[in-house]
């Protein structure tokens, strides 16, 4: 028996946990595709996420990036996620370009979107920046707390350092 869970057995362990955690047949896992986006200034990237909605027929969200402290807070939310599997998350994400994937039950693909994207917190908004080298205007959309940086390359090979900033949206509605 093994004593420490490798790489390869990871996926299984997610989702044995998964299954444990299916409250009924409403309910559905949903996969949750996380990349580490390259470094930029030897800093390393944001965390770009992807729900698999292929299941019902429509766009699992728009593309968008999470800090590093948007993911834990999200993974940490329900406790839904083992100390060993946020390690294991940590680990494959520590690396540039490393990719890895969260099962996470949810009753409708609706509900799994709302709650990735409309985060309290750390909100995924879109943040624009005009570059200070070529004016050029940047923008993605992003999930970080108030006050929160992170660094933004440009087409034109400038990078600007971005703050998340303090307008947090009145609107309760979810960001899609
Ligand atoms: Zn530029």
């Amino acid at each position: 028996m093994p004593t420490v869970a490798g790489l390869g057995e990871k996926a299984s362990d997610v989702m044995d946990h998964a299954s444990e955690r299916l409250p009924g047949a409403a309910s559905r896992t949903f996969a949750i595709l996380l990349s580490r986006l390259p470094a930029v200034d030897n800093r390393p990237g944001l965390i770009s996420f992807l729900i698999d909605g292929a299941g019902e027929g429509k766009p699992g969200g728009r593309p968008a990036a999470l800090t590093d402290a948007a993911l834990r807070g999200r993974l940490a939310h329900f406790d839904a996620h083992s100390a060993n599997e946020i390690a294991a998350i940590r680990k494959a994400l520590s690396v540039e370009n490393g990719t890895t994937t969260v099962y996470e039950n949810w009753g409708a693909l609706d509900i799994c979107l709302r709650f990735w994207y409309g985060f309290v917190g750390s909100r995924i908004r879109p943040i624009e920046s005009a570059c200070e080298a070529c004016g050029q205007l940047n923008r993605g959309s992003v999930g970080g707390s108030v006050g929160e940086s992170f660094l933004r390359l440009c087409r034109c090979g400038q990078v600007s350092l971005i703050t998340v900033p303090n307008h947090m949206p009145a609107s309760a509605a979810p960001a899609r």
